[in-house]
């Protein structure tokens, strides 16, 4: 039998790539809707779509949504919005120098480096507890110049699986506030890392909830599973709608030339849910299931490793969030558990739980337990 814990989508107890049930219906909604035609959006993508898509993140009640100081505009998936985001910083922010995490999703780099920003990074996982370097981070942000824009990722780092704690995301806050560093959150995990999307939110709503600028790129690819439709979204919030109404001039002179204008089926799929309280409910009832059997793999592969006796702390699994586990596993023993037990994942030791179901896990803990004794 062989596993993949390479892959970074979701897959169901028996392996299977999954279409929420709520997606099929708002499929059939928009097939059955004989008024719809295919026409160009706007060059800033559905209206609807970018109005839900900036209270999905901000909040309900946002006070940056009320008083008009955000501005959104519907992009390529994650991917795309960090890329708008990028373009539009490399042109008109003062400050062209981009912190990223150190380690990172493997994009960013290069997504922000052919934007024409200056990469640099800061600490952010230490090996030895297989938790964050807060110090590191802390020292890194301190020794940053003024108003430098700092990725952060919202929740479920990718990937390490290592996310601050509340408290940690306060200082963090604090610290970039009194340095003037711009927030880039990256959020491709909304609902997806706890089950519950204010959770998720809660970062990204701290650093609003000060009245200060941050952009956000959303992605709708794991948390409603539209991976291949490229459906996501960037927000620019502003000290003021004034502001927010120029950086969205801006935003289309840079959208124009890159694609003209985004797709229109999974926005349209994403804005059906959202505006709908009966269907936005069903959304999130399946979103919390996807993130319960992660959560459930997490404690099994635990578990097998007890019963193994598997030497070595293995906490980190059941601590680390979303997606990813960062197993702490070196390169030859990644190779080792390729070879000897046909298990794949990334040479950095991580692994997608995602991929793993209760019938793989004792497969994997016994890989683990050969390969560290
Ligand atoms: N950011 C992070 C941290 C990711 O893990 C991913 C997906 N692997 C993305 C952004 C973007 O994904 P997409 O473009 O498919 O939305």
């Amino acid at each position: 039998m062989k596993v993949n814990l390479g892959v970074g989508a979701y897959r169901t107890e028996e392996g299977k790539p999954l279409v929420l049930n709520v997606v099929r219906r708002a499929e059939q909604m928009l097939v059955n809707d004989s008024s719809r035609v295919k026409e160009y959006l706007p060059i800033t993508g559905l209206a609807d779509f970018n109005k839900m898509s900036a209270k999905l993140i901000f909040g309900n009640d946002s006070p940056a949504i009320q008083e008009k100081r955000v501005t959104t505009v519907q992009c390529l998936s994650g991917t795309g919005s960090l890329r708008v985001g990028a373009e539009f910083l490399a042109r008109h922010y003062q400050q062209r120098t981009i912190y990223i995490p150190q380690p990172t999703w493997g994009n960013h780099p290069k997504v922000f480096a052919l934007s024409g920003l200056f990469v640099k990074t800061y600490r952010y996982y230490d090996p030895a507890t297989r938790g964050l370097n807060f110090q590191g981070l802390v020292e890194d942000l301190s020794s940053a110049p003024s108003g430098a824009v700092v990725l952060l990722h919202a929740c479920a780092h990718n990937p390490t699986g290592v996310d601050p704690t509340v408290e940690q995301w306060e200082q963090i806050r604090q610290l970039m506030r009194s340095k003037a560093l711009l927030p880039f959150f990256d959020s491709a995990y909304q609902g997806f890392a706890s089950g519950n999307l204010d959770a998720d939110a809660q970062p990204v709503r701290l650093f609003a909830a000060d009245g200060g600028e941050l952009l956000a790129a959303q992605s709708y690819a794991k948390n409603m599973g539209l991976y291949g439709e490229r459906v996501g979204a960037l927000s620019i919030v502003c000290k003021t709608a004034d502001v927010a109404a120029k950086v969205e001039s801006q935003l289309k002179l840079v959208i124009r030339p890159m694609y003209s204008s985004p797709p229109i089926h999974g926005a349209s799929i994403v804005a059906t849910i959202l505006k709908d309280s009966e269907m936005y409910n069903e959304w999130t009832i399946e979103l919390k299931a996807m993130a319960d059997r992660i959560i459930s793999m997490r404690h099994q592969l635990f578990e097998a490793l007890r019963e193994r006796g598997t030497p070595g702390d293995w906490t980190h699994i059941v601590k680390q969030i979303g997606m990813f586990t960062f197993t702490g596993l070196n390169t030859e023993q990644v190779a080792f558990m390729t070879k000897e037990y046909h298990i794949y994942m990334t040479s950095d030791g991580r692994i997608s739980m995602a991929g793993l179901s209760s019938k793989t896990v004792p497969l994997l803990a016994d890989a683990i337990h050969a390969a560290v004794t």
